[in-house]
């Protein structure tokens, strides 16, 4: 069911600075069942539409350089509540204002490089996945 999916990127600090498996870790020990997942690399066409509804925003041009300057793991992730679970194992988007042992606290360098993505609605989580997927990639 769509309801209870999610999607999610380590962001390029985060698999630049080796935390891929760490971070997979405490996802999977959260109870997310990995339904789809890759390594790859946005284009900033690809970045520019993902990050479309940020397109006023004052950091929308540093957002889509940041997160098209290395390889990402993309991933669709399910688990009951999907959606609002992971947005608090991950934390807020500013690292200092997150949660002690979520992972944008332990792996966050600041607001821009803040490791992990984790969508915002149940509606963006299927556009999100869907942008990153094909039907015969998710499991
Ligand atoms: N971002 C930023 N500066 C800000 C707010 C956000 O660089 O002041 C970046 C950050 O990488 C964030 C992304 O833009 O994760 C998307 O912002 P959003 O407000 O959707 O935060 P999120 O949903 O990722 O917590
Ligand atoms: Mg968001």
């Amino acid at each position: 069911m769509a309801t209870n999916r999610t999607f999610t990127m380590l962001k390029p600090d985060a698999v630049k600075d080796g935390h891929i498996g760490a971070i997979l870790e405490q996802i999977t020990a959260s109870g997310f069942r990995i339904v789809a997942m890759k390594l790859t690399q946005l284009t900033t066409a690809d970045a520019k539409a993902f990050y479309a509804v940020h397109s006023e925003r004052p950091f929308y041009g540093e957002l889509v350089e940041y997160m098209t300057s290395g390889p990402i793991v993309a991933a669709i992730l399910e688990k009951e509540n999907a959606v609002e679970d992971f947005r608090t194992l991950i934390g807020a988007t500013n690292p200092e204002e997150a949660a002690e042992g979520t992972i944008r606290k332990k792996y966050a360098k600041s607001i821009g490089e803040n490791a992990i993505h984790g969508s915002d609605s149940d509606e963006n989580a299927a556009i999100e996945g869907a942008f990153h997927f094909a039907g015969r990639e998710q499991f």
